[in-house]
């Protein structure tokens, strides 16, 4: 990629695509192209293709889509798979019509069956029953890669896929709700903290283990991956580490000074038992993430109390 490049970063307002949009700016891309989701609504096929007729970008990120934990994903399962597979149609469809000269597609860990061997190796794809809690979701990310895939094989197109472990970082999503469980945890044992009280709850039984990795350093690799990597088949990316949920909470209880205890609320769903991605493909290429998690939670934390 040139610095004069033109290069569309779909969904720079989100916690993944802001910290792409950081990374390219630092590297010294100066023509950067967004929209936010009020200028262009990606589900919208007949904007998107003016919307590519007239920018005619040559290279794309894909990092806008519908995103939340586990309960958000559970709740709105029709929305999910809709406005996923509708903004990856359009984008990567209209990136194929105006000759976009290569596009990055970020799927998730959560296309890989539920049980399967770990950690995730990527050739696990499509081995077996997915979890049912983010089924939609990670249908439509499979749908996208397949896309990719079938655009490369019929049309050329350089269109890769790229697997992120469970993310957090700047700008990330705070709702009690509908958030992932690392940003969960930080507001409520934060709230727990001022409110002075003795108690935080923890969602599901606290054993299931979980990776995270930090959003720049994932920005980081899709920058490395969009130089150095033009195969068909998805890569992983992650940190090749896991712990428990609750040895997570105990780490942000420690990072965010507060001493009361922990309750685990075993109606709430575990979701998948284990989730750790093999990055070995990834190393092999040489890249490594740089962000240990509790550095990362202090970073979030700070972004946090600077937001709320
Ligand atoms: P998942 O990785 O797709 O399962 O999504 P999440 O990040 O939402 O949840 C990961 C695990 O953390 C699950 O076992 C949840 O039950 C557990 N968890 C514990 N407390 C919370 C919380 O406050 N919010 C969320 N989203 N998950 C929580």
């Amino acid at each position: 990629m040139e610095k004069s490049a033109k290069i569309y970063i779909a969904g720079h307002r989100g916690m993944v695509g802001s910290a792409i949009y950081r990374k390219l700016q630092k590297e010294g891309f100066e023509n950067l192209l967004t929209k936010t989701s009020e200028e262009l609504d990606l589900r919208n096929q007949r904007a998107v293709a003016d919307f590519f007729a007239q920018e005619r970008p040559e290279y794309v990120f894909l990092a806008a889509a519908k995103v939340g934990g586990i309960v958000a994903n559970n709740t709105y399962r029709a929305d999910f798979l809709y406005e996923n597979l509708a903004i990856q149609n359009n984008v990567i469809h209209q990136s194929y019509l105006t000759g976009v000269k290569k596009l990055m597609f970020l799927g998730s860990s959560c296309i890989y069956p539920k049980l399967a061997p770990q950690p995730l190796k990527e050739d696990y794809l499509l081995t077996g029953v997915l979890e049912h809690t983010n089924e939609p979701y990670a249908i439509a990310k499979i749908a996208g890669i397949k896309m990719c895939d079938a655009y490369r094989d019929q049309y050329g197109c350089n269109f890769v896929s790229v697997m992120p472990t469970n993310l957090y970082g700047y700008n990330d999503n705070y709702h009690p709700q509908n958030s992932h469980v690392l940003p969960a945890l930080i507001r409520k044992i934060h709230e727990a903290k001022v409110n002075d009280e003795t108690q935080v709850t923890v969602w599901g039984s606290g054993t299931p283990l979980r990776e995270f990795l930090f959003a720049d350093d994932l920005a980081d690799a899709c920058y490395f991956l969009m130089q150095n990597y033009d195969e068909p088949n998805l890569i992983n990316i992650g940190t090749g580490h896991d712990l428990t949920i609750k040895d997570l909470a105990l780490l942000i209880k420690d990072v965010l000074g507060f001493e009361g205890e922990l309750v685990f609320d075993t109606t709430k769903p575990d979701g998948t038992p284990r989730k750790l991605m093999d990055v070995s493909k990834l190393h092999n290429l040489g890249w490594k993430h740089q962000i240990e998690l509790k550095e990362g939670i202090e970073l979030a934390y700070q972004d946090f109390q600077s937001r709320y």
